[in-house]
């Protein structure tokens, strides 16, 4: 039984002080839930300030990247030591802001999750195809090969304690959502590859999350798909109200 994991990408939003107001609501809105698991990831700065905010409840905590080096003279770049010291469980890795604007490659992708869970962190390995992919009929292409790729030399046991997050890119801050039916259909057609790459126990226990435009009124729908494990969600999880309905709808 996978339990699905509910998570927030902040991205660039929210300075420490909003940071703490939000978590400070969202424990209250999300008092005594159970069966899900429910991670924040605020952006570097207030990593510090929520982990403090978030211990005793049972939500996790998340980066929105690192650097692929324990330490080093790399200006401006964290490192996963620091993250996981701070209280980190999860970092996310690979999302597509990150390989759209900073040019990082699944190479670079699986530099990072390597070092990652070398460091006891769990990478929630984003992948995603562009319109023009789906567009074209490529997105299995498109998305197994970032898969494959990302994820390449892994154990069967890493495999199985990975989180993947299938986000197509178009659905991403757009309001525009891949129904049910293609975002399971693609999240079914990871496991299977994973499957192949790592065993069918490996690809039972790997969670697999939707994201792109998830809100309170598609998330049910979305989150009660076979293959589909929770969600990582960016604009909707910004607000209280809006990242608890969609917790609650899990
Ligand atoms: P969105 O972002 O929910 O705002 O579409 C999702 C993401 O980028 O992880």
């Amino acid at each position: 039984m996978r339990i699905p994991l509910l998570a927030g990408n902040w991205k660039m939003y929210k300075t420490v002080t909003e940071a703490v107001e939000f978590v400070r609501g969202l424990k209250e809105a999300l008092a005594g839930i159970q069966g899900v698991e429910v991670a924040v990831c605020p952006p570097f700065t207030a990593l510090y300030a929520v982990a403090r905010e978030l211990q005793g409840t049972g939500m996790a905590l998340g980066a929105q990247n690192m650097y692929q080096a324990e330490e080093g003279a790399y200006t401006g770049e964290v490192s996963p030591v620091m993250l996981k010291e701070i209280g980190c469980r999860y970092v996310i890795l690979g999302h597509s802001e990150r390989r759209q604007y900073f040019g990082e490659s699944d190479e670079m992708i699986n530099a990072k999750v390597k070092l990652a869970l070398k460091h006891g962190l769990t990478p929630i390995v984003c992948v995603g195809e562009h319109l023009k992919d789906r567009e074209a009929g490529n997105t299995e292409k498109v998305v197994g090969e970032q898969v494959r790729r990302s994820l390449a030399g892994l154990s069967a046991a890493e495999l199985a304690g990975l989180v993947v997050a299938y986000e197509p890119v178009w659905a991403i801050g757009t309001g525009r959502t891949a129904s049910p039916e293609d975002a399971q259909q693609v999240n079914a057609f990871i496991r299977s590859l994973l499957a192949e790459m790592g065993g069918q126990e490996a690809a039972r226990q790997v969670r697999i999350q939707y994201g792109g435009s998830v809100k309170p009124d598609n998330a049910a729908e979305l989150l009660g798909q076979p293959d589909i494990d929770g969600a990582l969600v960016g604009g909707a999880s910004l607000k209280v109200e809006s990242f608890a309905a969609i917790v609650r709808a899990a």
